[in-house]
This record gives structure tokens, sequence and C-alpha cells, in this order.
């Protein structure tokens, strides 16, 4: 399913599946100065082609390569449509990574980028590095309007559970530098517009760099990473169970042991 919203000169392209809804959770596109940032996932394909059908944007700005982001990227390729990525996204979409089964659940698998990519500029918004989430990971900023879509850069203050590749300390310093980019408005994939976004920003990363100091303490002291997690982060949630531990706060523990400069 796809709806949109609308905030001022930024359309949001929300999309969810049945499976996604029941969990609570949707992803958003957005459509700025006729480009569009992301293109979604595999499961609403269809009704993608229909907005690039009727937007008919100039190119497409892709945030990193999880396939609820990039999902489409292969169809918006292959419909002509320029793409700006990373080298480091357009190489994992060739490679087309392994995912987990419960990702290819909620949001379809996605089919092999295959297509040439026709490399798209914006003269003014950029793809700006804030690897953390992921090594690949991309916001873009809209400078002249101090817009930011963040991706999922983000996503909330206090995130408990991580995914075996994200990297805190990284995560941190983006949050630090996307801060200092001063934006007014910034555009979560996953929450939509985020009110103050400065002081959203520098509370996730104090929140977070005084996780991965406690956790770097206990691990000083020989704490095991499922004794840190319960002890600072609490139970495991519901994410764990539907991502079958894919999703967990012991992985959080364990990215900020395995990054331990
Ligand atoms: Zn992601």
């Amino acid at each position: 399913m796809l709806r949109l919203e609308m905030y001022d000169d930024v359309t949001r392209v929300v999309m969810s599946t049945a499976i996604s809804r029941s969990i609570g959770y949707e992803v958003s596109a957005y459509l700025v100065r006729g480009v569009l940032i992301d293109v979604g996932f595999p499961a609403v394909a269809r009704e993608l082609a229909a907005v690039l059908e009727q937007a008919r944007p100039s190119g497409a700005m892709i945030t990193h390569h999880h396939e609820d982001h990039a999902g489409n990227v292969q169809l918006a390729a292959h419909a002509g449509l320029p793409i700006a990525a990373s080298e480091a996204t357009l190489h994992l979409l060739r490679a087309r990574p392994r995912l987990a089964p419960y990702r290819r659940i909620i949001w379809g698998t996605p089919p092999h980028l295959l297509a040439p990519i026709i490399p798209f500029t914006s003269e003014t918004l950029r793809l700006v590095p804030t690897p953390g989430h992921a090594a690949d990971h991309h916001i873009v900023w809209d400078a002249e309007r101090e817009a930011m879509f963040g991706g999922d850069l983000f996503l909330g203050v206090k995130v408990r559970a991580a995914h075996a590749e994200e990297h805190p300390r990284q995560l941190v310093a983006s949050l630090r530098a996307a801060a200092a980019l001063r934006p007014t408005r910034l555009f979560d994939a996953h929450r939509g517009l985020v009110r103050d976004p400065v002081s959203a920003l520098l509370a996730k990363a104090d929140w977070l760099d005084a996780t991965v100091d406690a956790v770097d303490q206990r691990i000083a002291a020989g704490w095991s990473d499922r004794a840190i997690a319960r002890a600072l982060l609490g139970r495991e949630e519901l994410a764990y169970h539907l991502s079958r531990g894919a999703m967990s706060k012991i992985n959080l523990v364990a990215r900020v042991r395995a990054t331990h400069p």
C-alpha cells in the first residue's frame, strides 16, 4: 500500500504491506525538487512504478542498500531513471546480498540489479556519507532549504536493538556531523517529519555515546555481551522475536566490542 502526504515542497511517499502494518512499520520515500529519494521495497514495485509514471522525477537518490530503501533500484534503472547512489551501494545491490528470511517476508525479495545505471546529479541535493547504520549509508541534504532526508540515520533517540553490521561509534560521529549542518527539517525514512531535528540528532548522539562508553567499561571489566545487554539495555523486545534475533540488544553490545578502537 502506498499513500502520499504533503509537507510544503516535500511529498512523503509512505509505503507498507499488511505484514509491516501489523507490526507498526512503514517506509517512506520522498519527492522533492522533482527528485525521488529512495525507491522503496519490492512488495510495492507496481505502485512505485505508477508514482514514477505520474511524478516523472528527473532522477532518484539512494540512501543505502537495504531492500526497504533500494529494493526497486532495478525497476527504476530498467525504466531509464537516472540514479545517484554511492559506489558501495551499487556494488552491494549488484552483489545481491543475502537477506534474513524475516526481511523477505516483510518487504519482498529484490530483483538482482542488472540494469545499467545512468548517473544522476542534482544541483541542489547532495548525498552526504553518514556511515553507522550501514557502511554505505548516506543522507540527502538540501542546503539551500535546510532540509535533510535522513534515510535510517535517526529512527529514534534510544534505539536499543541493532543488526549485525551496525557500527555504533561511526553512527555517533555521523549524527553529530548531520546536526552540524543545522537542518530545520529532517525527513526520516520511517518516522516521517522529525520536529526540532538538531536537538533530536544530538540527543540520539549523546545517548548512544553514553551507552557505548558504558559498554566499553563493562567490556574492560570482563563482562559477557549478554550480561552487559541485560544490565544496560534490558530484556530483548518484539523486534528480536520478529527478526529471530537478527535485530537485537546483544548485537548492539557485540558491535561495540567488535569495533573497539
Ligand atoms: Zn536500513
